[in-house]
């Protein structure tokens, strides 16, 4: 499909001044947010890219209008800052870095802001001139079925061309350090995630793998092990076998390896810090998850094939008639797993009924699952 996206990025206030601004990492997410405006006798959703950023950059004095799009109530998508620029819409104050977020602008450097033109609660008020409270009428509530289809067209547009997994596209309010309702009570963002899903499920897969190198130099690549104790036994063989720096300091391995493979659930080391590591200029972080058990047989296996990384989606083929365990990688769903691993979407029943003491519910999948793959039917 062709999504239908208005320019108007150049007739932004101030645009000439910011026009050559690079943000300064790349882009790993996408946050929504409504404007909370909505008008004060029908309810109904007012503004655009043209009254939020000129009000932005008119009365509040921001160098910008803060947000890369802008969909109206109508549905029309609107490109208003460049998604090379930062966008101004989820950053905070943290001098002292406590967050580990830099210094509270890490979703501004990375994430992509789009915002809905709407307010989307119920029970809105403005004060009248004479300072009274009065409600707003509780009609369009929440984003408009124009609207939905719009932001997910686009959300689907922009994962796809930057290789966004699903849980990177979040409701504002979901963003560490945040304190806001944004996108309003009525919006919820896992909705939205289950749409993408859906949305997934009916094309093809999306490339959310870099590439594996063909060679590593020594010195390249690193095995962090942040819950050492349990693990290092477990990856014996494998150190044995491709000489890799070993570390157990997660903190300090931002920027100094280009190859990261970290063994450990996501309660060890989790998404986000692989996330930052891959900000501070890693090609490839690799988990090995599960428990030192899984996380061993991995391991062995690569060790055993002579692959240091693993590879996907061409995982070593098992020997006809085994079992084999399948790592969750954020994006998966289980008719992607039977996909791949079987070469057909509808064999996912198998891949549940096989799995039965770790789920319960065959939508919720987390990263970092270990999971146990009967041999194809
Ligand atoms: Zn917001």
């Amino acid at each position: 499909m062709d999504l239908k996206i208005k320019d108007v990025r150049a007739e932004m206030p101030n645009y000439a001044n910011y026009k050559d601004w690079q943000r300064p990492g790349p882009i790993l997410g996408i946050a929504v947010h409504h404007s909370a405006t909505a008008d004060r006798t029908t309810g109904a959703p007012i503004g655009n890219a043209h009254t939020f950023f000129d009000y932005h950059v008119n009365q509040r004095g921001w160098a910008h209008g803060g947000y890369n799009y802008v969909i109206t109530g109508s549905g029309d998508i609107e490109y208003a800052l460049d998604e090379k620029i930062a966008a101004y819409h989820a950053g905070f104050a943290d001098p002292d870095n406590s967050e580990g977020l830099e210094q509270g602008q890490y979703w501004n450097n990375h994430y992509l802001a789009v915002c809905l033109a709407g307010w989307f609660s119920q029970g809105r008020t403005y004060r009248d001139d004479a300072g009274r409270t009065q409600p707003i009428p509780n009609n369009f509530t929440g984003p408009s079925p124009a609207q939905m289809e719009s932001l997910l067209a686009l959300l689907q547009q922009l994962r796809k061309k930057y290789n966004l997994p699903v849980e990177n596209v979040r409701g504002h309010r979901e963003l560490a350090g945040n304190a806001t309702t944004c996108p309003g009570p009525n919006l919820d963002p896992a909705q939205i995630r289950v749409a993408l899903r859906a949305a997934d499920e009916a094309e093809p897969r999306p490339q959310l793998e870099p590439d594996i190198p063909s060679s590593v130099a020594p010195g390249e690549h690193v095995l962090l092990l942040p819950d050492t104790d349990k693990y290092f036994n477990a990856a014996m063989a494998y150190i044995w076998k491709f000489q890799p720096d070993v570390s157990f300091a997660v903190d300090e391995a931002r920027g100094r390896w280009p190859y990261v493979t970290v063994v450990g659930n996501p309660e060890a080391i989790s998404d986000d810090q692989l996330a930052r590591l891959r900000v501070g200029g890693a090609k490839l972080v690799q988990r090995i998850a599960g428990d030192p058990t899984a996380a061993q047989t991995t391991l062995d296996k690569l060790a055993e094939t002579g692959l240091r990384f693993l590879t996907k989606p061409d995982q070593p083929a098992p020997p006809p008639g085994s079992w084999r365990s399948y790592t969750v990688q954020p994006g998966d769903t289980l008719s992607l797993i039977a996909r791949q691993l079987y070469g057909d979407a509808q064999l996912w029943p198998i891949i549940f009924e096989a799995n039965q003491d770790i789920l319960s519910d065959p939508s919720r999948l987390r990263p970092g699952q270990v999971l146990k793959i009967p041999p194809k039917p």
